[in-house]
């Protein structure tokens, strides 16, 4: 068994809603152990594409998103939830995000100044659901006029749509770990075989 279920099992509790919380090795604290496996997966997956940049959403997702950028040699450029007062309008790559776990709508954004045309971006995140996440960063990166290498997920909820969504848009998405389904009476985690 992977490492990565290993410890869900382990260590992953159940919320309402089919929320899984990992706080103690991915989400609030983070274990370097973990983080080192899920860099070479995700490298070993992707290392024959060209890749420029990694990117990702704050906060959750920027632990894994760096580790990955390390081992390809390549910038990590995270998509802010709050605009700050240094960053002009004009200057930027927005899109509009709807959060499972939290319920509310927020705009994430990028510095045009971090991406172009010559970019090709593999983005990465701690869970994929509905693919909001993901959907907006794919939207940052085209609307740069860059290319989307592929999307690297450490948790996948498979009984949710996130991965058909985008793989409609023709993107190659790599879960290092597959949920089926989510047993909240029982605690219990059915995995899904595959990537
Ligand atoms: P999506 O945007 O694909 O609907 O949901 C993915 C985002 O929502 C992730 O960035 C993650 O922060 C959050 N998320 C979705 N489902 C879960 C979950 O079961 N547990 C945790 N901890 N976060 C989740």
């Amino acid at each position: 068994m992977s490492y990565l279920k290993e410890r869900i099992l382990k260590d992953g509790v159940i919320y309402p809603g089919n929320v899984l919380k990992i706080d103690s090795f991915l989400n609030h604290q983070i274990d370097p152990a973990v983080m080192k496996e899920i860099e070479r997966e995700f490298y070993d997956y992707f290392s024959d594409r060209k890749i420029t940049k990694v990117m990702t959403v704050e906060a959750s997702g920027i632990a894994p998103a760096i580790m990955v950028a390390a081992h390809f040699d390549v910038p990590m450029l995270f998509a802010k939830k709050k605009k700050p007062s240094t960053l002009k309008d004009e200057d930027v790559y927005s899109a509009d995000v709807y959060s499972y776990t939290k319920k509310t709508t927020s705009t994430v954004m990028v510095s045009g100044a971090y991406l172009n045309e010559e970019d090709s971006v593999l983005i990465i995140d701690d869970f994929l659901a509905n693919g909001e996440a993901s959907m907006g960063l794919v939207k940052i990166v085209r609307d740069a006029g860059a290319e989307v290498a592929g999307i690297g997920i450490c948790v996948e909820k498979s009984f949710q749509p996130g991965r058909e969504r985008l793989e409609k848009e023709g993107l190659d998405v790599y879960s290092i770990v597959r949920i089926e389904s989510i047993d909240s009476e029982n605690q219990k985690i059915i995995f899904k075989e595959g990537h």
